[in-house]
Parts: C-alpha cells; sequence; structure tokens
C-alpha cells in the first residue's frame, strides 16, 4: 500500500507534517503557500535586509583605528561620524571588487577540479535526494590557497599583498554585499521559472519576506545541475575567506610592528582551526536545519558571504591598530579555555553522530522513541541538550579574551554568539517537540539543562 509509506519533512523548525511518499504531487501540493511565522514575518524580513548590512558596516565605524573602539565614543558625536569617511577609505572600490569576485570564482573552479566524495543529501518531500561534492574538497581547496599563500607571503611583497585586505575592508564589504544581493535576487526571481521545491517558509507570497526568508529550497545556476549554491556558500567562500582575512591582518600587524604578537597568533590559530574543523566533517552542514528546511535567501546569502568573514574577524582586525602582547599564564589559560572548549564541542557532536550512524562505542544509554530514533540519555547529552553548543560558546570567549580588556566591542561575537546559540536552541526545542511529541518530555525531564549542564 503506497500510502503507508511516508516522508516526514519539516515545514518550519517548528511544524513538521507526514507526506505520503509514492503519491505523484503536484507542484502546487508540494510548494503551498503558507503564512509568513518567523523573524516577525515581512516587517521583520524588511528590516532585517536593510539592517543586517549597516551592523556589518558599524561594526567598522564604530571600531577602527582613525574612529576608535570605545563605547560610547569618546569624542564628540558629530565629529566622530565625520571621521567615517577617512576612516575606511571609498565605501566603493572596482578593484575590491575584482578581487572578491576573483576570490568567488577561485573557491568554484577548486570545488570543479578538486577532488571529493559525492554524499547524498536527506531525503526531500518529493521523494528524491540530491547529491552534493564534499569531504574533502572544502579541505582541499583550504589546503591549496593556503599552500598558494604561504608562497606568496615568502615573495618580496608578499606581505604587504596581503595587508592589502586590512586596508581595503570595507570596499571588500560592500563587494560581498552586492554579490550576496545578487545571488538572493537571481535565486528567487529565478525560482519562479525553474518549477524547483520551495522552502515552506520562503512562500508566502510577499516579496520582502521570502527574498530574506529564501524562496528556494535548493537553487542552482541554470545549465549547472550539480552545483548547490547553498551548500557551497555556507562551506566554501565565507568560511575560507575568513580565514584568509585573519591572515591579512596578521601580515597587517606584521608590517607595522615587525612582528606578530601572540594574541594575534592565538585569534589567528584557534579561528583557523575551527574552519578547518568544520571541513573536516563538511557533509554533517546536511542534517543542519539551514540545508533541509531554511531556503536560499538574503539571510543565508548575507550571513554566509559577509556576515562571517567581515564580523568574526572582529578580534584580528582589531589587533592590528591595538596589538596586545599577552603574558605567558594569560596565553595558558586562554589556550586552556580553547582546549575545553573545542573537546566538548568534538566529543559531544562525535558521540551523536556516532550514534546517528548507528554505533555506539561508549556504550551510552539511550531511550526508544515512538518516532522510531533514539535519543542519548548520558555521556555530554545526558549533561544538556545542546552541549555541543556549550563548546561552541566557550570557545568563543577564548577568541575574544586575547584582545584585552580595553574595550567591549571585540567581544561583541561572544554576545551575538550566545543569542544566536539560545534562538536556534529554542527553534530546534519546537521541531523536536513536534518530532518527538510526549517522548521528548519524557526527554527533558531526564535531561533538564538546555546548553549549560546545571546552569541553562
Ligand atoms: P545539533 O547538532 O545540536 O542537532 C540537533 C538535533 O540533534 C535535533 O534536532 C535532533 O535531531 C538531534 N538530537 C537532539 N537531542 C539528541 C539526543 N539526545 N540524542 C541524539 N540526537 C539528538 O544542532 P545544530 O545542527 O544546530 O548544530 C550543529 C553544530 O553547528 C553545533 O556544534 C553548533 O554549535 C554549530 N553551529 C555553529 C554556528 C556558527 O556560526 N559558528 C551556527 C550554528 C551552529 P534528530 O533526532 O532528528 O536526529
Amino acid at each position: 500500500m503506497a500510502q503507508e509509506r511516508e516522508i516526514t519533512t519539516t515545514i518550519t523548525a517548528t511544524t513538521t507534517v507526514k507526506l505520503p511518499a509514492a503519491a505523484p504531487k503536484s507542484y502546487a501540493e508540494l510548494n503551498p503557500r503558507l503564512k509568513p511565522t518567523e523573524f516577525f514575518g515581512p516587517v521583520g524580513g524588511f528590516v532585517l535586509t536593510f539592517v543586517t548590512p549597516i551592523v556589518a558596516y558599524g561594526l567598522f565605524y564604530g571600531c577602527n583605528e582613525v574612529t576608535g573602539c570605545s563605547v560610547p565614543p569618546t569624542r564628540n558625536f558629530l565629529q566622530w561620524i565625520g571621521d567615517w569617511p577617512s576612516s575606511a577609505g571609498a565605501l566603493w572600490e572596482w578593484k575590491a571588487a575584482g578581487v572578491y569576485l576573483a576570490w568567488y570564482m577561485w573557491t568554484v573552479l577548486c570545488w570543479n577540479i578538486l577532488p571529493g566524495e559525492w554524499i547524498e543529501g536527506t531525503l526531500l518531500r518529493d521523494g528524491t535526494r540530491k547529491k552534493y561534492k564534499m569531504n574533502g574538497n572544502g579541505l582541499w581547496t583550504l589546503i591549496l590557497t593556503l599552500g598558494i599563500t604561504a608562497g606568496v607571503i615568502a615573495q618580496p611583497g608578499g606581505i604587504a599583498a596581503l595587508a592589502w585586505l586590512n586596508d581595503h575592508f570595507v570596499p571588500l564589504v560592500s563587494a560581498s554585499i552586492a554579490m550576496c544581493t545578487f545571488q538572493a535576487m537571481f535565486v528567487y526571481v529565478y525560482s519562479f521559472f525553474s518549477g524547483e521545491l520551495l522552502a515552506y517558509q520562503g512562500n508566502s507570497g510577499n516579496f520582502f519576506y521570502d527574498f530574506w526568508m529564501g524562496r528556494p529550497l535548493n537553487p542552482t545556476f541554470p545549465g549547472f545541475p550539480t552545483f548547490d549554491i547553498k551548500t557551497f556558500n555556507e562551506v566554501r567562500p565565507g568560511i575560507i575567506g575568513w580565514v584568509m582575512l585573519n591572515i591579512g591582518f596578521a601580515c597587517a600587524q606584521y608590517e607595522r610592528l615587525g612582528r606578530v604578537t601572540n594574541s594575534m597568533w592565538l585569534v589567528v590559530l584557534f579561528q583557523g582551526w575551527y574552519s578547518i574543523d568544520c571541513l573536516l566533517v563538511e557533509s554533517s552542514i546536511l542534517q543542519q536545519m539551514d540545508i533541509t528546511t531554511d531556503g536560499f535567501g538574503f539571510m543565508l546569502s548575507f550571513g554566509d558571504l559577509t556576515w562571517v568573514p567581515f564580523s568574526y574577524t572582529v578580534q584580528a582586525r582589531y589587533l592590528v591598530f591595538a596589538p596586545n602582547d599577552l603574558s605567558l599564564v594569560a596565553c595558558g589559560l586562554i589556550v586552556a579555555l580553547e582546549v575545553l572548549g573545542q573537546y566538548i564541542f568534538r566529543v559531544a557532536n562525535n558521540e551523536k553522530s556516532e550514534f546517528r550512524s548507528g554505533r555506539n562505542p561508549k556504550n551510552l544509554k539511550f531511550m526508544e522513541t515512538k518516532r522510531g530514533t533514539k535519543l542519548l540519555t548520558s555521556g555530554w547529552w545526558g549533561l544538556s541538550r545542546h552541549p555541543n553548543y556549550f563548546g561552541d560558546w566557550i570557545m568563543a570567549w577564548a577568541w575574544c579574551l586575547p584582545t584585552g580588556f580595553s574595550t567591549p566591542i571585540p567581544y561583541f561575537y561572544v554576545i551575538y554568539f550566545a543569542i544566536l546559540l539560545a534562538h536556534r536552541q529554542m527553534r530546534d526545542d519546537e521541531a523536536c517537540k513536534e518530532k518527538y511529541g510526549k517522548d521528548w518530555e519524557t526527554y527533558c525531564k531526564k535531561v533538564p539543562y538546555k546548553i549549560i549542564p546545571y546552569v541553562y
């Protein structure tokens, strides 16, 4: 009986429905119009589309060599704003736009020519699965890029060439915003003609909401059906660009001081390792809600291309003009914090991914559920419902502490990330309530803490 086989599909982070797999569905049935419910609806989508780029620029204007990095600004407000243009250089530079485009195309070329495994994604609600070029491909892109970068640094003028990234930061931000807007607009328009699967929460019919949330679920460029724009954006130009910008800041510091401070080394190495770790287990993103549920629109396009590389680098950028020499004890404590965070993050993620792939080498306790999937109730997943978020957040502190305590602005990441993780935990908790029903309530009684064991 065809109707007995069902696909469980997540409509939003909070709504899960079951569709009969075998019954062929029309485009309209597969892509129902839904009311906008996330991010405060169309008004939220409209506001966020404009506010998020302003925040990305604001982080620069609020913290740079010329205008200072204090909260509130120490100088006369109008004078402070008057200094903005001289602090950033031009808002738009064709050369920076060309460099950014070349960078994007370089990562596309690497995706195309470097080896990688083709991994199947989750079952889609039309009964198909997409394949993604992953495991190995991202890491090879990073290795090749770092090899070329090392070669450039070894040449006369090589350090200055990379320090150029620091001096043209704002035009590079503008170029990335132009690129992410182009992508988001292109996939939005193309989704009306392609007949592709849409994200439930990107098909409300309201332009501002759908443009922000993302209308197509797995967009591709016409003629390139294997190039998945969303997963490519999530783990290539932005994540590797983040590493490159940090190297550029270290070079800029070297140009000025004739050395790289230990605080800069810590930031560059910690964040570099985070990117490597992400690329080592690249295919794990296929299970995350960004890939399974969210559409590709301005939210993800901006997040991947602008927000991650240009705002997560605030600590290294700050250390260029406010170098900080840490004592050996401070270095040791910060390294210990990073190792602790990385340990919890990696061990927790490994415990779950091993368990989800059918292995349980640590013999961890678990509970059965009516849904069929089991839930871990011991090990790190017995201490809180998102121990991996806890480890991630500890690492966030280790990335900010090297900047010292003269200004709170480089600590923006710790605060922003706490909000992001708390919001993500709520979205996931709602989704799990839908998926597991009463079993989730039982699980929550067994594991009462949401993120931080014994605290929250
Ligand atoms: P999780 O890795 O925590 O996955 C949540 C899912 O795991 C649930 O929906 C459920 O899915 C399953 N699960 C929940 N509890 C259990 C349990 N006890 N036993 C087994 N499975 C369970 O969340 P994310 O996908 O949000 O995050 C992945 C990683 O990415 C995290 O380490 C996070 O820190 C990181 N991250 C980093 C960001 C950054 O900007 N740096 C941004 C966002 C995330 P099911 O039961 O259906 O399998």
